[in-house]
């Protein structure tokens, strides 16, 4: 394996550096899940579009850069190093975008896209119902069609919905055969909440900003150019966005990285700390985001060469929500009491706490790891 970076990747990496350590906001923005909060960090994204760094892998002609895999994980590491404000837009550029490319047809690609990258659309992720999380297959939304419209009728309920109440278009999965059962006849709509029929309810989370909504459509109208993919494929579709979620774009390893280095500043700041075997969590997990930052080049090595990372994305997601529930636990150690105060590391420990949860269960994903990778039996 070839670790070493060529002449044109650390020239990008420089220009990244540059433009980042002039650009980004020298104080924290407010929380992403308030209101105010997400405007501010729309302000930012946009600025990161104008400059071209909003979405560096993209085709140029969608707002992008035409960046390798290679090149956007040496974005993505130096946008954390450098302590940049985290991406509203991730659900919409990190986890439908993908999707999008594989699945979406032209039309759909030259008019979500460009506007997706300017942060002028904000999407949101409708797959949860109060009756399907794991069990996402359980899914009872329905969407019926409407011949004489051209189009579907949406009804139903979704919860959990990250940023629902601050974003413009929701992704989600809606039942279209009622006779079909489980992952059958489901299919994957593009949905502007702007839509008649379409209520969204903004609820606070335990860290009390408002970062669910749940969303409700009674008969809300939408034409056959917001499906994704076929009309009863959904499932297939929806894996694809999966495969994104787990695996490598929603949590970079250049996030972990910092994060450990941070904790190395902390561990540093707390000599007292110095004798005890707090010195050894955090070189273990110091050890473990340089571990993951390997396991990502060799998956996107595959990547490049064809190989997809199918259920082996569990794997990325095991691995990158219990090393963040690892690391902060050692930050909180380190602060002793003052950890337990509201700070930049006990709110990252809240969140950490929602790792195993969000993206699919750890349950889920263990179940996945043993059937489709171990082989072993489903009972
Ligand atoms: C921070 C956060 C953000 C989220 N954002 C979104 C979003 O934007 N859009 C969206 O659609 N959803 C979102 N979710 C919802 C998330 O996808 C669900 O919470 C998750 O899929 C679990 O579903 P559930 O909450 O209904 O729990 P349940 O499915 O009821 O599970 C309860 C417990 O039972 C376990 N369990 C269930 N089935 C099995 C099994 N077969 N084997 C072993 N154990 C099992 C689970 O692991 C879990 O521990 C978010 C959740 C969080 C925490």
């Amino acid at each position: 394996m070839d670790l070493t970076w060529s002449g044109s990747e650390e020239a990008f990496r420089a220009e990244a550096r540059e433009w980042l350590a002039t650009h980004v906001p020298t104080e924290p923005l407010p929380s992403g899940d308030t209101r105010a909060g997400f405007d501010r960090h729309l302000e930012w994204e946009r600025e990161l579009f104008a400059a071209g760094w909003s979405v560096v892998s993209w085709p140029k002609e969608y707002g992008g850069r035409d960046a390798s895999l290679w090149e956007w994980l040496i974005f993505e590491e130096e946008y954390y190093r450098a302590g940049a404000p985290q991406r509203v837009t991730q659900n919409g550029i990190f986890l439908l975008a993908p999707t999008l490319f594989e699945f979406g047809t032209k039309e759909q690609r030259d008019t979500l896209l460009p506007r997706m990258a300017a942060a002028q659309d904000l999407w949101c992720q409708g797959w949860s119902e109060p009756g399907a999380g794991s069990d996402l297959a359980g899914i009872r939304s329905r969407a019926e069609r409407d011949d004489e419209a051209g189009g579907w009728r949406l009804t139903g309920q979704k919860t959990w919905t990250t940023r629902g109440a601050f974003c413009t278009h929701l992704f989600g999965l809606f039942r279209t055969d009622a006779a079909a059962q489980r992952h059958r006849g489901l299919t994957y709509f593009l949905v502007p909440l702007d839509t008649p029929g379409v209520t969204v309810r903004g609820f606070e989370r335990l860290d009390g900003d408002e970062g669910f909504a749940e969303v409700f459509f009674d008969d809300a109208f939408v034409p056959d150019s917001a499906v994704l993919g076929e009309v009863d494929q959904g499932w297939q579709v929806a894996m694809a966005t999966t495969g994104s979620e787990r695996g490598l774009t929603l949590r970079s390893p250049g996030r972990f990285l910092r994060a450990a280095d941070r904790l190395v500043e902390l561990a540093a700041a707390h000599p007292e700390a110095a004798a005890d075997p707090l010195v050894d969590w955090v070189t273990e997990v110091w050890m473990q985001s340089q571990a993951y930052q390997l396991f990502t080049l060799a998956q996107v090595t595959d990547m490049v060469e064809g190989r997809s990372p199918g259920a082996r994305s569990s794997l990325n997601k095991l691995y990158w929500s219990e090393l963040d529930i690892r690391l902060h636990e050692a930050a909180l150690e380190l602060l002793g009491p003052q950890g337990q105060t509201d700070n930049p590391w006990s709110r990252g420990f809240l969140f950490s706490l929602a790792g195993p949860i969000y993206a699919g269960t750890n349950e889920i994903q263990r179940n996945i790891v043993a059937e489709r990778l171990l082989g072993l039996p489903r009972k």
